[in-house]
């Protein structure tokens, strides 16, 4: 089969044939991958960033946002088939460890991360596990949503924690509209009811943005201090639009300050 394996640090990966993986083990699952994110964790593979928190052999296939169609499982898979569409969790997990039954699966002590320090799926096809199949309808197309694998569920854990802070009334700063930050947009539209500010330095990315919800976006550098300088921006020109209660913290006051620190409870 295809694949896009790395060789050098610093160099292009390339495109080259190499065998296909089997189902060997009881829970092992191949999936025919019908789509593969480019992340810019990839960008940092090439470079040689990870190299020495992954150890990993050279060369390899990256790739670690993956969705298809199962094709072949263990004897012992018993929650897809041959067939199914599915998006595939990062990590493989055991299921069995202190760290899985806490259901933090990322910090599975048996765990593979395909395309990180594993083969991963930027090829025809990829080993994973039943435990990191999620199942899709039959009309999904892998390729619509295969980078919600990574992307998505990282801008989706990160809103999720910000949800209990994020109630009426307050205002919440994305610093940045990219590959994330437009999954984190969406998120915070559906979850919360907060007032988002949206801060890039690119006018596309602002466009995207302002597609995605009743938000307010501001051009702006990013990096450390971007969000004082963003709560700067915003008491400037944001807050004197919002509906404010006589000066008294509260519903209807915006909870967020310049110091970008948000408020310890609700209220
Ligand atoms: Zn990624
Ligand atoms: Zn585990």
């Amino acid at each position: 089969m295809k694949a896009v394996r790395l060789h050098a640090y610093d160099n292009k990966p390339v495109v080259e044939d190499v065998p296909e993986p089997a189902a060997k083990g009881p829970l092992d699952v191949v999936v025919q991958i019908g789509g593969a994110g480019v992340c810019r964790t990839d960008l940092h593979i090439i470079e040689g960033q990870w190299a020495p928190k992954t150890g990993v052999a050279l060369p390899y296939t990256i790739g670690h946002e993956n969705a298809g169609w199962v094709r072949e499982v263990g004897p012992a898979v018993t929650n897809v088939v041959p067939g199914d569409t599915v998006i595939l969790h990062p990590t493989p997990t055991c299921g069995l460890c202190r760290a899985c039954r806490a259901g933090e699966d990322m910090h599975c002590e048996n765990n593979a991360f395909p395309g990180i320090d594993t083969d991963g799926g930027m090829a025809e096809y990829l080993l994973t596990s039943a435990r990191a199949c999620v199942k899709l309808d039959a009309t999904t197309r892998p390729e619509d949503v295969a980078a919600l694998a990574d992307a998505g569920i990282t801008a989706y854990h990160a809103v999720r924690k910000a949800v209990p802070l994020l109630y009426p009334g307050t205002v919440c700063v994305v610093a940045g509209a990219g590959g994330l930050g437009h999954i984190g947009i969406q998120c915070l539209t559906a979850l919360t009811a907060t007032t988002i500010v949206v801060v890039d330095k690119n006018p596309e990315a602002l466009k995207l943005a302002e597609q995605l919800g009743e938000l307010t976006v501001l051009t702006l550098g990013l990096g450390i201090g971007v969000t004082s300088a963003a709560f700067s921006l915003i008491n400037a020109t944001l807050l004197a639009r919002l509906p404010v209660s006589d000066g008294a913290p509260g519903v209807g006051s915006p909870c967020a300050t310049s110091s970008g620190r948000w408020p310890d409870s609700d209220p």
